[in-house]
């Protein structure tokens, strides 16, 4: 089975500061992988690389089973032309900390835009699938509403359908509940979990162990721009090997 991402000695600097030091790993479709770790230790820069929002200075990277970067010691760097990357993206959701929607669409007109401006669909074919699935996050009543009138938790679930709209095969989530009020996380990690059950192959970065732990496949512990440690997520979080993880764990669980 083709992995959906795959890393093998994935480097990324910025300027004279490694932040990604070598990551190898693995993301089988459908999985739910998560991806924990301090501030700082390159989580979101990873995710920037599946995404092809960076470039990868040193490794191999595969996205969907195809080498979007690749680089050896002294070699040319092989990486894909923009084009392809315009196209690449097009394939690949991605749900940020910050909901980032349109303040002037409402919370359909902001599900339907990348399939009519991209995709060149109809508006009544894309107004038919917003509304779908903005009815799939839970929110069918607020189609008309602007994002101003939404809270956090409702524009974070607006902010996956649109994501969605663009018929994924892969969804990248860096942190999406980090920045809700607590009693608003719930239903954004409802709707995630539904999206695991659906086999939505899925990358989350993310702070909410118990999530991790529920509906995690896999999880890596992240630290300085390596991998420290992975595997089931059960495994790592009750039974972690290294001292690193223990400390981190400690401060978050
Ligand atoms: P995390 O998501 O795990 O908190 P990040 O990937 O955001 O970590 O950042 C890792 C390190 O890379 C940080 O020290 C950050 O300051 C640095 N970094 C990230 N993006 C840039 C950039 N565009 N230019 C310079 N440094 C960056
Ligand atoms: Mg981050």
């Amino acid at each position: 089975m083709t992995a959906m991402v795959k890393a093998e000695g994935v480097h990324k600097s910025f300027g004279h500061i490694e932040v990604l030091k070598g990551i190898d790993l693995e993301v089988a479709p459908r999985e739910v992988f998560c991806l924990i770790g301090p501030s700082g230790s390159g989580k979101s820069t990873f995710l920037r690389c599946i995404n092809h929002l960076e470039k990868i200075n040193a490794g191999r990277l595969w996205v969907d089973g195809e080498l979007v970067g690749y680089r050896q010691k002294g070699a040319k760097l092989y990486e894909l032309r923009d084009s392809e990357v315009a196209l690449k993206r097009r394939d690949i959701g991605m749900v940020f900390q910050r909901f980032n929607l349109f303040p002037h669409m409402t919370a359909v007109e902001n599900v339907m835009e990348a399939p009519v401006q991209v995709k060149g669909e109809s508006k009544a074919v894309a107004r038919e699938r917003a509304l779908k699935l903005l009815d799939r996050v839970g929110l069918s009543d607020r189609a008309g509403n602007y994002p101003s009138q939404l809270s956090g938790g409702q524009q974070q679930r607006v902010a996956i359908a649109r994501a969605l709209a663009m018929e994924p095969k892969l969804m990248l989530f860096d942190e999406p509940t980090s920045a809700l009020d607590p009693e608003l996380v719930g239903d954004v990690l409802d709707v995630m979990r539904g999206l695991a059950e659906d086999g939505m192959t899925m990358v989350v970065v993310t702070h909410e162990m118990g999530f991790a732990r529920e509906v995690g496949d896999s999880l890596v512990f992240m630290d300085g721009g390596v991998v420290v440690e992975s595997g089931n997520p059960r495994d790592v979080l009750t039974n972690p090997q290294h001292d690193r993880t223990k400390a981190f764990l400690s401060k978050v669980l």
